[in-house]
């Protein structure tokens, strides 16, 4: 089962939400020059739907989108997560990625970034970033990288 490390509430990883951000641990990326190096390591509590619950059932009057943070170790939890989230609430769900290709179960998402981090080229914020921010709506999806540009 995934772990979470912790959660907190964000204004900047999704344009135009506020997101309750749930940092996931056990990546499997090991990206160079990696900015949580914790989140490599077997840590945490278990990311059951039950927890997940719990947790959101906290905030979910002042969010508008829950965001997770990692979860690479295991797609189908997190797609399992992600469609338990837009079962029970009307909440966006976006999810921080490492990896290269969206997830097939498009559907079940709002937002997804991808790609590693690859410290030479820099974050989402960065102009020769590798990564990408995608908006999802109707299964079509609209690279909104730029916008995280314009906010520096
Ligand atoms: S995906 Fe994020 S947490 Fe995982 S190794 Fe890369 S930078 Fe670190």
């Amino acid at each position: 089962m995934l772990k979470y490390v912790d959660y907190d509430i964000v204004f900047q990883e999704i344009p135009d939400e506020v997101s309750l951000a749930i940092n996931i641990s056990q990546c499997p990326n090991r990206c160079s020059g990696c900015h949580s190096m914790h989140l490599m390591e077997n840590i945490g509590e278990d990311l059951s739907t039950d927890i997940l619950y719990r947790i959101i059932d906290k905030y979910k009057d002042s969010i508008t989108c829950v965001c997770f943070m990692g979860g690479d170790k295991s797609q189908p939890e997190i797609e399992k997560l992600a469609n338990a989230v837009k079962t029970n609430y009307n909440l966006k769900v976006g999810w921080y990625s490492g990896k290269e290709v969206l997830p097939k179960q498009l559907y079940l998402f709002d937002y997804v970034k991808l790609g590693r981090y690859i410290e030479a080229l820099g974050g989402l914020d960065s102009l020769n970033t590798n990564q990408r921010m995608y908006k999802i709506s109707a299964n079509e999806t609209d690279d909104i990288t730029y916008r995280f540009k314009k906010q520096l």
